[in-house]
């Protein structure tokens, strides 16, 4: 039997029947717009250095000491300048692709599969950009060919819109990354102490001068997460949460006092700046992690 239309058609293709269902609209996002987003944003990250970076660097070489690491510094300053101009990537290291995802719970993604979708513009921005493909088989090293897979982080968020940002990892800066699992005793002092005792075992490993991720509560692995987020937040600004950023202050005070410099040669600029994301944490736990960020301070954004 033929039912009449519904009076109040849902646009989910329902008919908006169930106690407490509201209508919703769903707004139609082709996946092949986030291949083109990926592939554009793989290839900026690569060649242009943000503003945020530069103007750290211009503030460290007002403060540094070193004459040589005052000549490092600015050499960062023209490599920056020659890589936007030339579009050729800012270190031969292009990195793992991290690809950050904010996906609108009001959005329908049609045209194909998602997580395919990111690594052919993956692809094709390593390819159209000359950017080297870094990734390999841990066993044999073989080259995977064409810097796939990328990391993907999504996280579902209200509205209609998918925010994307992409952020090449180099392997030198990786490297040197750890999580620990503090006790609950160790306090902020324990936060501190490994933290700095990191910048410093570091050395000149990761490219200084870094940025120091950290990532505090959480589990094990989102510890590490939090620290590498925290690396998206522009240099320069300030923690939203004022005891954190006191304690980003204090670190970074003792990060700069290590002596390791721009690229280990001696100065006072090791770290340009630390960022700290924090969540709750169990209570038998105390998860730690520090994600350290090279110079070559690599992201770029885009929402559809
Ligand atoms: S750590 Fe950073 S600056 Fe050093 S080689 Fe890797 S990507 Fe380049």
């Amino acid at each position: 039997m033929n039912r009449p239309p519904s009076p109040h058609p849902s646009p989910l293709g329902g008919e908006g029947k169930g106690v407490g269902r509201r209508r919703q609209t769903m707004r139609e996002v082709n996946v092949k717009m986030i291949t083109e987003k990926v592939r554009a944003l793989c290839m900026e990250a690569n060649t242009d250095l943000g503003e945020d970076v530069l103007r750290a660097f211009d503030r460290a070489i007002d403060k540094e000491e070193s004459p040589l690491g005052i000549e490092i510094l600015k050499e960062l300053k023209e490599n920056a300048r020659i890589a936007k101009e030339e579009r050729v990537a800012i270190c031969q290291d292009t990195g793992f692709a991290v690809i950050f995802l904010e996906l609108g719970q009001n959005v329908h993604l049609v045209g194909g599969d998602l997580k395919q979708a990111i690594f052919d513009g993956v692809r094709q921005g390593y390819r159209d950009g000359y950017l080297r493909k870094s990734i390999c088989h841990p066993f044999t090293r073989a080259n995977t060919g064409d810097n796939t897979p990328a990391i993907i982080h999504t996280e579902i968020v209200p509205g209609e819109k998918v925010k994307i940002t992409v952020a090449p990892k180099g392997g030198g800066s990786e490297n040197m990354s750890r999580v620990t699992m503090l006790t609950p005793s160790d306090g902020v002092e324990g936060i501190k102490r490994f933290v700095v005792q990191r910048v410093k075992e570091s050395g000149s490993n990761p490219c200084p001068p870094t940025i120091v991720g950290v990532g505090i509560g959480g589990t094990f692995e989102q510890a590490a997460l939090l620290a590498k987020k925290s690396l998206l937040r522009s240099l320069g600004s300030k923690n939203q949460d004022p005891e954190l950023d006191k304690l980003e202050s204090e670190i970074l005070n003792e990060i700069n006092q290590l002596g390791i410099g721009p690229q280990g040669l001696g100065g006072r600029t090791t770290s340009l700046a630390v960022h700290i994301l924090m969540m709750p944490c169990h209570i038998a736990s105390f998860p730690l992690a520090v994600n350290i960020q090279c110079h070559a301070q690599r992201h770029k954004e885009a929402v559809i």
